[in-house]
Parts: C-alpha cells; structure tokens; sequence
C-alpha cells in the first residue's frame, strides 16, 4: 500500500485561540499542503465571528457558530438573533452545543433552553450539529429524541459500546479524537470497532486532547494523523481506507468539498 500523503478532515477545531497567535498563518498554511481541512467551531459569538473569517480566508477551513453549554448564560433572545445571522454567513453547522453537567459553568436550565434553541435552529437553517456531551445523562438523550431527528457528530466521543450505540440509535456520527490513544480508554477503543465506518468522524479538539505521545502540549490538526492511524489499526483497515471513508463522510455530513 502507497504510504503517501492521505487527505484528511478535522471535524473540531479551534484555530481562533490565542494558543495559535504566534503561528496561525504558517499552520493553516501547513494544513493546506498537506491536505487536512479542518471546521473551526465556535463557543460564542466572538468565537463564531471568528470561525467565519478564518473559513473567508482559507479554502481548507469551514466554520461553525453556536453557543458552548459553559457560555449558555450568555444566550439570549438577541443572542439567538445574531448567531442565526452569522449562521447564514455561510456557516456549514451549529455547534459546538450541548450539556456539560461536569464543570457546570452555567445553571443547567440556561443549558437546556440554549440547547433546545439551537438545536432548532439547526432545524431551520437545514444545518447538522456539532454536540458537546459531559456528565449530563438523560436530560441529553431527552431533549434530542424531543427536538429530533437530527443530523450531526457527537464530539469527542469517549464512551463504551453502550453509549456508542445510543448516539448511531439517534442517526449521529462519532468524533474520535485523541483519547483514543490514552492508555485508560480501553472501552473507547472497544467501542469504535461497533461502529460502522460511514458514522466514523475524526477530529483533535485542538490545542486540546493532544495524542500520545503529546499529552500536555498544544494539540493541533497535523497531530490528527495519529488517531487516524489509531483508528485503522483498530478497524484493521489500511490508514488510506480510514482516511477516504471518514474524508467523505465529513463533507457529506457538513454539505461541503474542502478546497486545497
Ligand atoms: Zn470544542
């Protein structure tokens, strides 16, 4: 098998951080040559501003808008206004969006209404969603069997087969990121062989969740080749296979073709 250089599709990325300032251009640069698009997701407004003039700017990068569960107490009925606004700007999902029960940076209830909102707004826009899941069991699952069907990639997924399962039951696709290469996520790495190739995302979440054998530095999208390579190792498919079929299945999901 040609060991060549593979395209590749980073589903969560966020290249706006100050983590990037000193470099930003030479990276997005670096990701263009060697063929790695990326979708830059926000967490507010400002942060889905600037995932729209990062997609203006590179062919290779795609924007998404949303309000992050941790900024849900900063979503208002202005709030909706403006981000449906920066939406039609050309944004290809809404997300990041969700629950966080772990940090609980906001009340649970400006959680559950900012993600209701949003998720129908992703309903009349047509968009998919990108979802942020932490320690919020069942009111998750409730608000999207209630607010469903949807399309849309549940983000850095870690969980067992068991919930791997609950999130194809719900129509969505998983994004693998780093964890799957820590040592602990035996039962990930279990689960990802359940899931049939066509829902497989992969994604860094950069400058977090670096992959072994960069744990505690800033992750960023060219680290993405070694979950990708994880991955097929655990699919025991070649790396190249791995990378067309979750490519593809990025650009369906998000109704996009990367230019490079
Ligand atoms: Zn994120």
């Amino acid at each position: 098998m040609a060991s060549g250089p593979v395209r590749l599709f980073d589903t969560h990325t966020h290249l706006d951080f100050s983590q990037f300032d000193r470099d930003r251009e030479e990276l997005l640069a670096e990701l263009r040559e060697q063929g790695i698009a990326a979708v830059n997701v926000g967490l507010d407004l400002d942060a889905s501003r600037a995932s729209l003039r990062l997609a203006e700017g590179h062919p290779h990068v795609l924007a998404a808008c949303g309000f992050h569960p941790h900024e849900a107490k900063a979503f208002s009925p202005q709030a909706q206004e403006a981000l449906e606004e920066l939406l039609r700007r050309g944004a290809v999902a809404v997300g990041e969006i969700g629950l966080d029960y772990y940090r609980n940076l906001s009340p649970r209830e400006a959680q559950l209404s900012a993600f209701r909102a949003q998720l129908q707004l992703a309903k009349k826009l047509d968009l998919p969603v990108i979802l942020h899941y932490r320690e919020a069991g069942e009111d998750f699952f409730r608000v999207l069997r209630e607010e469903g069907p949807l399309r849309g990639v549940w983000h850095a997924f870690s969980g067992d087969a068991a919930l791997a399962r609950r999130a194809l039951e719900l129509g969505l696709h998983l994004g693998i990121g780093g964890p799957l290469t820590y040592r602990k996520n035996e039962p990930l790495r279990q689960a990802v062989t359940l899931v049939p190739l066509d829902r497989l995302l992969i994604e860094t979440d950069a400058p977090f969740l670096p992959p072994e054998p960069f744990r505690g530095k800033r992750n960023d999208p060219l680290k993405l080749r070694l979950v990708a390579l994880k991955l097929a190792e655990l699919l025991g498919i070649p790396l190249e296979e791995l990378a067309e079929a979750t490519f593809e299945n990025a650009c369906r999901l998000f109704g996009v073709r990367p230019g490079f």
